[in-house]
């Protein structure tokens, strides 16, 4: 299977991936978690993305372009993978789509600005291995520490209110559009994330044809 998840910021795309990851047995690529490792390694890249990031704004197309042609190329891909955060803009999916890697399905999870807001600055995550946690809705049963790797959880800088709402707008003017871009594909289904963990992990897995 090789999937696209959309979807705003905070709808749950992180968590979704790591379930559907485990359940198919293929990796998730996160180009938000690949370009936190870069900031957190202070590489060339981390310095150039995160200005970007830390304003809610997206990292240029061909930067993140370059990343993920790049990840795709490894042996593990064939089999496939989930992308989540990718493609951003309707640049990047024609770049995605011009690689010739044939997606199966792009599933948009859908929620409202106010859930977002709501969930955002609740959300936590581990330093070390980037695990997402909410402080309400998927606690770590260990406090404030991973379950995976026992790493101490934090918030994530561009998750204050003013960059989330900036994110917000991001994602209506540039990440929206890509719905229509994959509608045409005929391979967009739409899934609602429920206030409930286990009501969104279903919908998911109706929507995506799993049970
Ligand atoms: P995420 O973890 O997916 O919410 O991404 C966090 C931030 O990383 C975004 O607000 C952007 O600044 C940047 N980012 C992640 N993925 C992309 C992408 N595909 N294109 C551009 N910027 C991205």
């Amino acid at each position: 299977m090789k999937l696209i998840l959309l979807g705003p910021p905070g709808a749950g795309k992180g968590t979704q991936a790591e379930i559907l990851s485990k359940r198919l047995g293929i990796d998730t690529i996160s180009t938000g978690v690949m370009l936190r490792t870069a900031i957190r390694e202070k590489t060339e890249l981390g310095k150039l993305a995160q200005s970007y990031m830390n304003e809610g704004k997206l990292v240029p197309d061909e930067v993140v372009v370059g990343i993920v042609k790049e990840r795709l190329q490894q042996e593990d891909c064939k089999k496939g993978f989930i992308l989540d955060g990718f493609p951003r803009t309707t640049a990047q999916a024609q770049a995605l789509t011009e690689t010739g890697i044939e997606i199966d399905k792009v599933l948009s999870l859908e929620v409202s600005d106010e859930t977002i807001i709501e969930r955002l600055s609740g959300r936590r995550e581990c330093k070390e291995c980037g695990t997402p946690y909410h402080v309400v809705y998927k606690p770590s049963s260990k406090g404030d520490v991973c379950d995976v790797c026992g790493g101490k959880l934090i918030q994530r800088a561009d998750d204050n209110e003013e960059t989330v709402r900036n994110r917000i707008k991001v994602y209506h003017d540039q990440t929206e559009p890509i719905k229509e871009y994959y509608q045409k594909t005929g391979k967009l289904v739409i899934a609602y994330g429920k206030e409930e963990l286990e009501e969104t992990t279903k919908e998911v897995a109706h929507a995506l044809g799993l049970e």
